[in-house]
């Protein structure tokens, strides 16, 4: 990778200037719409910190959701998470329920130094007059150039947005003369790097969750940089029917099945499924049952007790873990029994580097209570994963492209 600006190329440059800093408190929220995790937000401090130091006048724009109606808007304001963020902060947040007009660049012109701006959420511009545009999300250019004149810098420190094209992201370091990357994009990137420069080995890699279809094709990329790839539960159903498995009404990615048949025939060495699955008739907090072969009627919700101990077999010697994706519904108290033993596996013993992403692995790990013997928590997803298979991000790309 090129060498990219980070704020501290600015350090000298940004007192007194407004600083348009972006990025990603996208966190997880409960039906009354309270966070039930902040670890995103609190990732975000240093930089804000940074900022306030070197005296600029800090605009931050977020997403939160996704926007899809103007009843959206209502649930999904920023408004609660500029609180949380002021708390953490221990300075003054100041909210705008707006994030483009008049207003708007009034209130940027009376900014003084180390004073905090936080804008409305950035999708709500997905939807005008009830009906979905797409402004944001489409990276539509007139918005991104409007933010970009908002300020005379901007930083980029989004890393769970990276795999993604916006008008707060790409549209506006398209349109900016003076970019750079804040101090959690140079963390996360510095430490996923570690995973495929040159990792202590063994290196294993463990992939669960639930977003089947996005994540099948990353297999590929980690049976290449790790020394072992496990799959489990929800993930494995697919592999599984391909090997003559039944896998009753568990999830399968059937446009894959070829795939994944000469996947684990390429790498028999490397990939490892899950064997047997704790199972209940349906998707529901009841008692599960055991099974190798998964009756018609049952779904498969969690690794049984071979695959727990074949997995934490496995991870003896690792060196080196990633991880993503719980390894059963571990909302549900019947069925997190796997990712359980996982994380106390990873966590008995020193490792040189342990890394956990995604949102809920990230909430798995906390409720365990063993997130603290995790070396690293990545607040990435779908970034993350997209990082460590192709070594870079679209926005990174955008930004080398543009520097
Ligand atoms: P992350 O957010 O960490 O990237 P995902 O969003 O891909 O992870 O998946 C997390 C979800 O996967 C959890 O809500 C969990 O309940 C679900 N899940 C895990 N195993 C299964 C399974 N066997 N069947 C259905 N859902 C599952
Ligand atoms: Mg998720």
């Amino acid at each position: 990778m090129k060498k990219i600006k980070t704020i501290k190329d600015f350090s000298k440059k940004i007192k007194n200037e407004v600083v348009i800093l972006r990025l990603d408190l996208n966190v997880p929220l409960n039906k009354d719409g309270q966070i039930t995790d902040d670890t995103r937000i609190k990732a975000t401090l240093p930089t804000i910190e940074y900022l306030i130091k070197k005296n600029a006048k800090i605009v931050i724009l977020s997403h939160l959701g996704r926007i899809k109606t103007e009843d959206d808007k209502k649930f999904y304001s920023l408004k609660n998470i500029s609180k949380r963020l002021e708390e953490l902060l221990g300075t003054k947040v100041e909210f705008l329920s707006e994030n483009v007009g008049e207003n708007v660049e009034k209130v940027i012109k009376l900014l003084q130094p180390k004073d905090i701006l936080m804008l409305e959420n950035t999708r709500f511009q997905d939807v005008k007059k009830g009906e979905y545009v797409g402004l944001e999300s489409k990276n539509n250019h007139q918005l991104g150039k409007y933010w970009a004149n908002l300020g005379n810098y901007y930083v980029y420190d989004a890393f769970a947005l990276g795999h993604r094209t916006n008008a707060s992201t790409v549209g506006i370091i398209t349109n900016s003369k003076n970019f750079a990357i804040g101090l959690l994009m140079e963390k996360e990137i510095k430490v996923l790097s570690s995973l495929f420069e040159n990792p202590k080995r063994p290196f294993i890699v463990l992939i669960g969750g639930a977003k089947i279809s996005d994540k099948i094709h990353y297999i590929e990329s980690f049976v290449e940089i790790a020394d072992k790839v496990i799959i489990g539960t929800a993930l494995s159903y697919t592999f599984l029917k391909a090997r003559g498995k039944k896998v009753g009404k568990s999830p399968v990615d059937n446009s894959k099945i070829e795939w994944a048949k000469n996947l684990m025939e390429k790498y028999s060495e490397k990939l490892l499924i899950s064997t047997d699955s704790m199972c209940a008739s349906e998707y529901k907090d009841i008692p599960g049952e055991v099974y190798f072969d998964i009756p018609d009627d049952k779904i498969g919700l969690d690794i049984g007790p071979e695959s727990i101990d074949m997995i934490t077999k496995e991870l003896e010697e690792a060196k080196t873990i990633f991880w993503n994706g719980p390894f059963g519904v571990t909302e549900f108290m019947n069925f997190r029994q796997g990712s359980l033993e996982i994380a106390k596996s990873i966590t008995s013993k020193k490792r040189n580097l342990s890394v956990v992403g995604g949102g809920d692995s990230i909430a798995m790990i906390r409720e365990t209570g063993l997130e603290n013997k995790i070396t690293y928590i990545s607040t990435g997803g779908g970034a993350t994963l997209e990082f460590l298979s192709n070594k870079t991000l679209p926005i990174l790309d955008i930004i080398e492209q543009y520097s």
